[in-house]
C-alpha cells in the first residue's frame, strides 16, 4: 500500500503568521500513517524553525511536491493556479470563504479535488475539536483588547497613587459570542470596567459570569439558528440597537465590536455620529472587520485617527498576532478533522462515508462535483 502524502505550503495572503502544519501536528500525522512535507519557512511567523519538523519527521517539499500530494493543509484559501497544480483525488482542507468563492469552489471541482471548507464544520458537540472558527476567534479576542490596550493612553486598571486616583478604563464590547467573551474575560483581567451587548439573549447570563454588566436594549423578536448563529436584525431592529448602544459608546475607551453573520457581510453597529460622540483618545477594535466590519470609517490594514481623536484600529486578522497559539490549535483542529476520517486500513481519507453529519456540512467538492447542497449548480 503506497504511503499517502500530507503536504503543507507556505500562506501567501499579506501578514499571514500562522501555519496550518506545526512539528507536533507533523509528528501525530506521520504516525497516523502519512509521509509529510512541508515548504521551508512555513512555520517561521509562530516561532518554528525548519529543523522542528524535520525532528518531527516530517521532510522538506519543493515545487513537485503540491502535485503528488494526496491531502493538502492550509491555513487560508489556495489561488486558482495551485488548485490547477493538485492531483485528481487529492482532498484540500482550509478556510475557503465559500459564500464568497464560488468560481473557487468550481475550480476545485473541474481538477476533481475533493475540498473542504472548514468554515462549514457543523457547530456540534463531536466536531468542537475540528472548529477553527471558534479557536481562530477565541484567541483574535484576547488580542484585540491587547493590542487596544497598547494603543490607549490610559492605564486599564484603577491605580491609588500619592498623586491621585486613576481609574478604570471603560471597555465596552458588542457581540458577546466566542471572540467577545474572551475579549470581555480578558479586558476584566486587566482591571478594565466591562460592559457588553449582543442580540442573543441567551448570553446574558454568560456575560454577567465573567463580571461584566450586561447592556439592555429592547429589540423585539430576536434569535438564533439552531448552529448558534445570530440572526440578521430588521434596518428598525438595528436603529433601535445603535440608539440604545450611544451612550455606552460615548463613555468607552476602548469598543471592541465582533458582530458577525455567517456567510454575510457584518452589520454596521458604528455610525459615523456614534464614532462622532466618541472621546479622544479611545480605540475601536473591529473583528468583524474581514467580513466588511461593524465601524463606519474603518479601513481593513489601516488605522485611522477621525477628528474627534478615535483611534480606530485598521488590524483585520487579530489572531495572527499569537500565531503560535493560533497555529497550534488550528492544526490540531485540522488533525482532528483528518483522523475523523482516516481509514488506516486503507491507508486512506474515507471521504465516501453516507450519514456523516461533519462530512456532509464540510465536504464542498468531490470527484469533480459541487456536492454540498449549499453551493451546487442547482442552489445557485
Ligand atoms: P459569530 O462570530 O457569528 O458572531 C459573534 C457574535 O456577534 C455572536 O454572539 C452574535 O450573536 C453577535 N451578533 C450578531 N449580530 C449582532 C448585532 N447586531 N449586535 C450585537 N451582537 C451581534 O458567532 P460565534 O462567536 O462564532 O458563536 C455564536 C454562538 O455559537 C455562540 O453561542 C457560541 O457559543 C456557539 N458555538 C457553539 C459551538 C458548538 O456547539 N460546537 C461552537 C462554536 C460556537
Amino acid at each position: 500500500m503506497p504511503t499517502p502524502l500530507c503536504y503543507a505550503p507556505c500562506e501567501t495572503h499579506p501578514g499571514e503568521t500562522r501555519c496550518a502544519l506545526t512539528p507536533e501536528s507533523a509528528a501525530a500525522l506521520v504516525k497516523l500513517g502519512f509521509a509529510v512535507r512541508f515548504e521551508p519557512g512555513l512555520g517561521r511567523g509562530a516561532g518554528h524553525l525548519d529543523e522542528a519538523y524535520f525532528a518531527a519527521g516530517a521532510q522538506a517539499g519543493d515545487g513537485d511536491t503540491l502535485a503528488a500530494a494526496d491531502l493538502v493543509l492550509r491555513i487560508r484559501k489556495p489561488s486558482a493556479d495551485s488548485i490547477g497544480k493538485m492531483k485528481p483525488g487529492a482532498v484540500h482542507l482550509s478556510l475557503l470563504d465559500p459564500f464568497n468563492e464560488r468560481a473557487l469552489i468550481e475550480r476545485f471541482a473541474a481538477a476533481g479535488v475533493a475540498a473542504v471548507s472548514l468554515e462549514l464544520v457543523p457547530r456540534t458537540t463531536l466536531a468542537q475539536k475540528m472548529d477553527v472558527l471558534s479557536s481562530q476567534a477565541s484567541l483574535a479576542g484576547y488580542a484585540a483588547v491587547v493590542h487596544a490596550a497598547a494603543r490607549l493612553p490610559l492605564a486599564l486598571p484603577m491605580m491609588m497613587t500619592p498623586a491621585g486616583t486613576l481609574l478604570p478604563a471603560k471597555v465596552f464590547v458588542i457581540g458577546a459570542g466566542v471572540a467577545g467573551l474572551q475579549a470581555i474575560a480578558t479586558a476584566k483581567r486587566l482591571g478594565a470596567r466591562v460592559e457588553a451587548f449582543d442580540t442573543r439573549p441567551v448570553v446574558e447570563e454568560q456575560v454577567r459570569s465573567l463580571g461584566a454588566k450586561f447592556l439592555k436594549i429592547d429589540l423585539g423578536q430576536t434569535g438564533q439558528s439552531a448552529g448558534g448563529y445570530a440572526q440578521a436584525l430588521t434596518p428598525e431592529q438595528i436603529a433601535r440597537q445603535q440608539a440604545g448602544m450611544a451612550k455606552a459608546c460615548a463613555q468607552a475607551d476602548i469598543v471592541v465590536t465582533t458582530a458577525k453573520l455567517f456567510g454575510r457581510k457584518s452589520p454596521i453597529l458604528l455610525t459615523p455620529e456614534m464614532v462622532a460622540g466618541m472621546r479622544a483618545g479611545s480605540v475601536i477594535a473591529d473583528l468583524a472587520l474581514e467580513a466588511g466590519g461593524n465601524t463606519a470609517g474603518a479601513e481593513p490594514g489601516r488605522d485611522v485617527l477621525t477628528p474627534n481623536g478615535v483611534l480606530i484600529l485598521g488590524e483585520a486578522c487579530y489572531e495572527r498576532h499569537v500565531a503560535r497559539h493560533a497555529s497550534q490549535v488550528f492544526a490540531a483542529n485540522l488533525l482532528a478533522w483528518v483522523t475523523h476520517f482516516w481509514d488506516g486500513a486503507a491507508a486512506r481519507l474515507a471521504l465516501d462515508r453516507t450519514g456523516d453529519e461533519i462530512l456532509a456540512g464540510s465536504l464542498v467538492t468531490l470527484d469533480g462535483r459541487i456536492v454540498h447542497p449549499t453551493f451546487s449548480p442547482k442552489a445557485a
